[in-house]
């Protein structure tokens, strides 16, 4: 479906569906700002979550219920949520009375994706022509960024080509494709065990191709993913090409060991989920704020401003600390900045 351009200028706009952005939304709702979410993939990371254990008040819950409590409050708060994705940024523009306009081109999330993937230099060009043919789908005095974290890539041959095809960064959206057939996941941290978990459940076999000796995930799941049949680590393993030809049909893997020469190797697959840490989506904004070296927002750690005025950041996009409850909190806290802004504006 084309994305409708909106030619009022919206007193809040948040680009995240993810805690953090919902949280905000909430609470910009609640103070009747009409806050609009441009949310992507709505729960961002909390969906690949299947069992919450350390969220204040619940011994347990799951990721997509978690977000689909708080897709209901910020609603019922007045906030309108869409799930396409922002490709563009411009926050150059600011009105007689030096009040950011904030302009945000979105596309649909299958639009959107492929040019969010693109390497920066690339991404760059691409941004900068929507910029210049097609008017800004959405215009605001206030942007606040919860676009959290995304996943990094292997950077190895075949990678890019099957995107889609047999590599995926979520066992949550995706694991159903793969019933009865082979999988691989790679990775040693919570993220890889979740996945490992979560495939264990669909999948015939599981291999879990882990770096070097050691699994980084928490001792429980290490415990869970022990008493699975189908799931086979193999330590010490690189993955240097994903093969196939319409799609994924095995993987070029290197497997070291301390006496003797690395061994090369094809695993026969169906698919890989790759889980090997995060990096923070900042892209959409890497050139027009004030990033730290790590990539993250450079936001104030108490108030969420960031260098240009009007713009707020919350949650892994601008913080190492990557829990629920602190990017649930940052998203409040941005917001309140944001309202304090929007009051002063009205009343200088
Ligand atoms: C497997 C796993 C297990 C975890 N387990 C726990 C746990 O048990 N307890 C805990 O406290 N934390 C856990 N975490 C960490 C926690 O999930 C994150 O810290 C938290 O979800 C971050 O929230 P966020 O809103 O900042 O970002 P995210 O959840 O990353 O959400 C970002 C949102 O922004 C959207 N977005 C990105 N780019 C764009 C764009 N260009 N346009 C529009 N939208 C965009 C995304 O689609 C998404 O909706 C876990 C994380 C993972 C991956």
């Amino acid at each position: 479906m084309p994305v409708t351009v909106r030619s009022e200028i919206l007193e809040s706009l948040i680009i995240g569906g993810g805690i953090a952005g919902l949280t905000a939304a909430m609470y910009l709702g609640r103070w009747r700002r009409h806050p609009v979410v441009i949310g992507g993939q709505l729960g961002g990371q909390l969906i690949n979550i299947t069992n919450i254990e350390n969220y204040p008040g619940f011994t347990s819950v799951a990721g997509y219920q978690l977000i689909s409590n708080l897709r209901s409050q910020a609603e019922s708060s007045g906030a309108l949520i869409y799930e396409d994705m922002a490709v563009a940024v411009d926050l150059s523009l600011r009105d007689s009375h030096d009040r950011l306009i904030a302009q945000v081109w979105t596309l649909p999330e299958h639009e959107a994706l492929p040019i969010l993937h693109l390497p920066s230099d690339q991404y760059r060009q691409r941004a900068t022509a929507i910029k210049n043919s097609t008017p800004p789908t959405y215009k605001a005095h206030t942007l606040l960024l919860a676009t959290g974290a995304k996943r990094n890539k292997l950077n190895v041959s075949g990678e890019e080509q099957f995107i889609g095809r047999g590599i995926s960064w979520c066992a949550t959206c995706d694991a159903m494709f793969f019933r009865n057939k082979t999988v691989a996941v790679v990775g040693s941290g919570n993220s890889a065990a979740e996945e490992v978990l979560i495939l264990s459940r669909l999948a015939n076999k599981v291999f879990w191709l882990v770096r070097n000796d050691q699994i980084k995930a928490d001792a429980i799941l290490k415990k869970r993913i022990s008493n699975k049949d189908n799931v086979e680590t193999i330590f010490n393993t690189t993955v240097t090409e994903v093969v196939g030809s319409q799609k994924v049909e095995g993987l070029k893997i290197t497997t070291t060991s301390p006496n003797s020469a690395p061994t090369p190797a094809f695993l026969p697959i169906d698919g890989v989920f790759i889980a090997i840490g995060l990096q923070a989506a900042s892209l959409l904004v890497a050139d027009q704020l004030a990033l730290r070296p790590d990539g993250h927002i450079n936001a104030h750690n108490c108030t969420g401003t960031t260098s240009v005025s009007g713009v707020f950041a919350a949650g892994d996009v601008e913080q190492e600390w990557q829990q629920l409850v602190v990017a649930a909190g940052r998203g409040a806290r941005a917001a309140g900045s944001a309202e304090e802004y929007l009051s002063k504006l009205e009343s200088p």
